[in-house]
């Protein structure tokens, strides 16, 4: 999986340090433990969904 904004690898661990109290705590992160690249959707800004990596 990646992120789909900066398509940095992402792990299926919760980001160190979240600190957002809204909303449930994202299951993925970086690989260096940051939350995903943030986007706009309908509740404000929220972290990435991640997608699946395209390797060729
Ligand atoms: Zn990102």
């Amino acid at each position: 999986m990646m992120c789909p904004h900066c398509e940095e690898e992402v792990h299926e661990a919760e980001p160190s340090g979240w600190i957002v109290p809204l909303g449930n705590t994202p299951a993925y992160s970086h690989l260096d433990g940051t939350g995903l690249c943030p986007e706009m959707t309908a509740e404000g800004y929220r972290p990435a969904q991640p997608v699946l990596a395209t390797s060729e």
